[in-house]
């Protein structure tokens, strides 16, 4: 992964400002700074939109709703790749394995139940 180069707001072209009835107050896309932000940070921006409409007893919006949806497949599609990805791991402490539960955590793909609750791969085969 890399940095990316700062991309210049659509909104308010770069100027950081936007006029209103009152003057020119700063752009809401980009805070006033003419660029947008990092990615995860018009994500945490947006989340904290919607639990202030919340809070003040505003609905929930289509365009909202559908944000959270496209939000929340693309956070489960990256973990899913995560745990194909930790499969392939060979490590003696056994990260991958923490690192497919912890994903399997928030996805829920996968029971997960006790060793002790598991029948052995030996017992198996002398039952057949
Ligand atoms: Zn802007």
């Amino acid at each position: 992964m890399s940095a990316t180069t700062p991309q210049a707001c659509n909104s308010c072209l770069g100027s950081g400002e936007t006029p209103t009835d009152y003057g020119l107050v700063d752009c809401p896309d980009c805070g006033g700074s003419g660029v947008l932000p990092h990615r995860s940070v018009l994500v945490e921006w947006r989340a904290r939109d919607i639990e202030r409409a919340l809070a003040k007893g505003a609905a929930v919006t289509p365009e909202h709703a559908r944000w959270l949806l496209a939000e929340l497949r693309s956070a489960r599609n990256a973990l899913t790749e995560i745990i194909a990805l930790a499969h392939d791991t060979e490590d003696p402490d056994a990260i991958g394995q923490k690192i497919r539960f912890t994903a399997n955590r928030a996805l829920g793909l996968y029971d997960v139940v006790p060793a002790s609750a598991v029948p052995s791969a030996g017992a198996a085969d002398s039952t057949s």
